[in-house]
């Protein structure tokens, strides 16, 4: 796992608003802190979340816009790309490969986070099928498509250069070996997962199971007591 400091720029590729803060927002705002530049890429809008059926669902997609930058806004993140594929159908489609491809050559990141393509049999909830779709082209995107100047040759005709990215970093994988000590940084973690206010039914309960999840985690990667970590499964592409 590259250092903060061979770190220059990340780019975080989530299938929702609210994916990359409960698995990720304590990495990237340490990543902030060591001066790397974050930026979020969201797959949807989250337009089918929530269970308030008097919501329309543009309303909801206005509303989960606003969180996710508030979230953002928290850890230092500032920059933030909509894709607006439809929240509960994203598939592993060229369209989509080509959208995080752009991305991806206008950022420049030495690091990409998504999500895991491999489902985890351990917690389902990592697994929904959107994250599944979005980790899968989030990885085409890594390789082949951003670095192949022949891949989505209109990404060539607009003036943006392959660029290869050196690590994937997936979430939700089962086999996380990776962990990054987010002691310091857990508190702006909640406040920022607290932003996604049209989600939580019980933002107390919320809290303590995630609270535990990372305490979990730090122990079976042996970190000492007290310590919380979010963990990452590391794909070398470079
Ligand atoms: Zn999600």
């Amino acid at each position: 796992m590259l250092d903060p400091d061979q770190i220059e720029r990340v780019l975080v590729v989530m299938a929702h608003p609210d994916d990359v803060d409960f698995g990720s927002a304590g990495t990237m705002a340490n990543l902030v802190e060591h001066g790397v530049h974050v930026t979020y890429c969201l797959v949807t809008d989250g337009d089918a979340g929530g269970s308030d059926r008097t919501i329309s669902r543009s309303e909801m997609a206005a509303i989960r816009r606003r969180e996710q930058t508030a979230a953002a806004h928290v850890v230092g993140v500032k920059d933030l790309v909509f894709l607006g594929h439809p929240d509960g159908r994203v598939q592993n489609t060229l369209e989509l490969r080509r959208d995080i491809s752009r991305v991806i050559r206008e950022v420049r990141p030495q690091v990409v986070v998504c999500q895991s393509p491999e489902r985890n049999l351990d917690r389902i909830f990592a697994s929904h099928p959107d994250h599944l779709a979005a980790g899968e082209a989030a990885m085409c995107a890594v390789y082949p498509d951003a670095r192949n100047p022949f891949a989505h040759p209109e990404l060539l005709e607009a003036g943006l250069e392959p660029w290869s990215v050196v690590e994937i970093w997936l979430s939700g994988h089962s086999q996380s070996m990776d962990a990054v000590d987010v002691t310091d940084q857990v508190d702006r973690k909640f406040e920022a997962l607290l932003c996604h206010l049209s989600q939580h039914t019980d933002p107390a309960g919320m809290q303590v199971r995630v609270r535990e999840w990372m305490r979990r985690t730090a122990e079976v990667l042996g970190l000492p007591e007290g310590r919380y970590v979010e963990a990452f499964r590391v794909v070398n592409a470079g």
